[in-house]
């Protein structure tokens, strides 16, 4: 049922027009006036995440082209006439879209550029929408290469890639490229909220917003989301009922757990993370939200007033400003680091919530080590002391035997500069906190 349903949504809502595709203007704009314009590029590369319209654009480019409103392309295509029809419905013979994940060897290719060279059955343009490109063998690229450097009059190639960087250079540099950007947060609720209310169902800010915050930028995943949230919620729908669905941790949960670590208070932390198991959260999704809260905590002690580079609309202001003032840039930033350091080892652990635990109960400990300063002050005297022995043999230097310091520095800090120094102290700090 939920199958059919997601198709409907799905269809009933890709774009039609340019006007319609969310969050890519700087893209539709361009697209608009090199047609107005009458200069047409025969090769365009669309790269960017999956989902965020790079076939839509594709088939509406094709549409614009072939129109039959007007005697020319024209960026407005009417979306009634027999051509704009049969590209709607995917059944134009002269618009292909080939899938390059299972077209991806050189037999395809060939056949393509066989078939390329007789004129349009009946549109103005053949068009070749080849999705996933990056997926071609290298010999498919280089026979597609030949016919990328002189391709018929009548022939408009769209290539779309999630991956460009595996896209040969000889083939990117001969198309023109667009980056499809994420669909930011805003832009998302409101297409979200659009798409809610024609469909009868009540939403509030708050449950769009995760929503649109789960999606990570792609429309389709919003889409199919919001389908799942309303298949479980019927027309009313309620942040409580999104979060239980979506795996959504409280933004008060995530505040307690921030405040444990950097109030050094393991016990806190063993309990939030109990709760959150016996509730049946996804602890992978909670990770993350951690790291991108403190991540804000350290975009705020950075800059104050940089309100609009913290990602996450949903959490108290107020209360991440009182956190982060009464913390440290570099206590944030070792924590931080650490915590990103940990991300990967808890997702390859085959016990990721004792990773986890491992991993936030660490953290916490950072408060209760000597200050950053405190090591600095140590190693500038360290760097002072060794100045004065600065011909000697390290063997000779029995200063150092005295020290907490590492050998490895004892017999490289006389010939220091002062901004090694600085490093080397904070490899010291870093150090006893990792380890
Ligand atoms: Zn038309």
């Amino acid at each position: 049922m939920q199958q059919e349903h997601y198709e409907v949504i799905a269809r009933k809502w890709r774009p039609q027009s340019f006007d319609d595709l969310i969050g890519q203007e700087h893209i539709t704009e361009t697209l608009k006036n090199e047609i107005q314009s009458g200069r047409i590029a025969q090769a365009f590369l669309f790269r960017g995440i999956r989902g965020i319209g790079k076939t839509s654009a594709a088939r509406i480019l094709a549409k614009a082209l072939n129109c039959r409103q007007s005697e020319a392309p024209t960026a407005d295509p009417c979306n009634r006439c027999d051509a704009c029809l049969s590209i709607k419905n995917g059944n134009a013979a002269d618009v292909m879209e080939i899938d390059g994940a299972s077209n991806r060897k050189i037999e395809h290719i060939r056949e393509l550029r066989e078939n390329i060279k007789f004129a349009p059955a009946t549109l103005r343009y053949k068009v070749y929408i080849i999705d996933e490109v990056h997926m071609l063998t290298r010999e498919a690229f280089n026979a597609l290469l030949k016919t990328l450097e002189e391709p018929p009059k009548h022939v408009v190639f769209v290539l779309a890639t999630t991956d460009d960087h595996k896209v040969p250079i000889t083939i990117s540099s001969r198309c023109q490229r667009f980056s499809f950007r994420r669909i930011g947060l805003h832009d998302m609720s409101l297409a979200l909220h659009k798409i809610a209310e024609s469909e009868g169902i009540q939403i509030d800010d708050q449950s769009l917003l995760y929503i649109a915050k789960r999606s990570e930028g792609s429309m389709r995943d919003a889409q199919s989301l919001l389908e799942q949230v309303i298949s479980y919620c019927g027309t009313e729908v309620s942040p409580e009922k999104v979060s239980e669905i979506l795996g959504v941790v409280s933004s008060e949960s995530i505040q307690e757990l921030t405040a444990a670590i950097l109030a050094d208070d393991p016990e806190t932390i063993l309990h939030v993370i109990h709760s959150l198991v016996r509730q049946g959260h996804d602890l992978e999704q909670f990770y993350k939200d951690i790291l991108e809260y403190i991540r804000n905590l350290l975009v705020l002690k950075i800059s104050p007033k940089a309100e609009r580079l913290l990602d996450n609309a949903t959490m108290g202001l107020e209360v991440m400003r009182r956190q982060s003032d009464s913390h440290s840039l570099q206590e944030l930033r070792t924590i931080f680091k650490y915590l990103l350091h940990a991300e990967a080892d808890i997702k390859r652990s085959a016990s990721s919530r004792f990773s986890m635990e491992m991993a936030l109960l660490q953290a916490c400990r950072i408060n209760s080590l000597e200050s950053f300063d405190d090591v600095w002050q140590q190693v500038q005297r360290l760097g002072e002391q060794f100045s004065v022995f600065e011909h000697c043999l390290p063997q000779e230097l029995s200063v150092c035997d005295e020290t907490t310091v590492e050998p490895h520095f004892r017999t490289t800090i006389p010939s220091m500069s002062l901004e090694e120094l600085a490093e080397t102290a904070c490899e010291i700090f870093e150090g006893h906190v990792l380890s």
